[in-house]
């Protein structure tokens, strides 16, 4: 979410970190296994289909590194004050955005 602020950084002010997302693998499990598995469901699989699942065959690659398991963010005590800012005002947009899309699917699974 920083990709267009971190460009106007100098290279001592940012820095590497491992990817929360993907946890620095690179790929994250496939979004539409998010439910998870009941054990009948599972036991309906075939064998290939279950051993490529649990190799992670069909993991998915992660947006937010775009498969690099590494994130460039902001070194905070490389920033003065007025380049902190920007950052500090789009992760609070981040926020409050979702948590308006956390309102919404709510609201969506209400009916409403
Ligand atoms: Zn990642």
């Amino acid at each position: 979410m920083f990709r267009n602020l971190i460009t106007t950084l100098a290279r001592h002010q940012v820095k590497w970190v491992i990817c929360g997302s993907c946890e620095g693998n690179g790929k994250v499990g496939n979004p539409s296994f998010d439910q998870g598995w009941t054990s009948s469901e599972w036991a309906e699989e075939d064998d290939d289909f279950k051993e490529g699942y649990l190799a992670g065959e069909y993991d998915i690659p992660c947006r937010d590194c775009r498969s690099s398991g590494k994130v460039l963010v902001p070194d905070m005590s490389q920033l003065t004050f007025g380049e902190k800012r920007p950052f500090a005002e789009a992760r609070k947009e981040a926020r409050e955005r979702a948590e308006w899309e956390r309102i919404s699917a709510a609201e969506r699974r209400m009916g409403a």
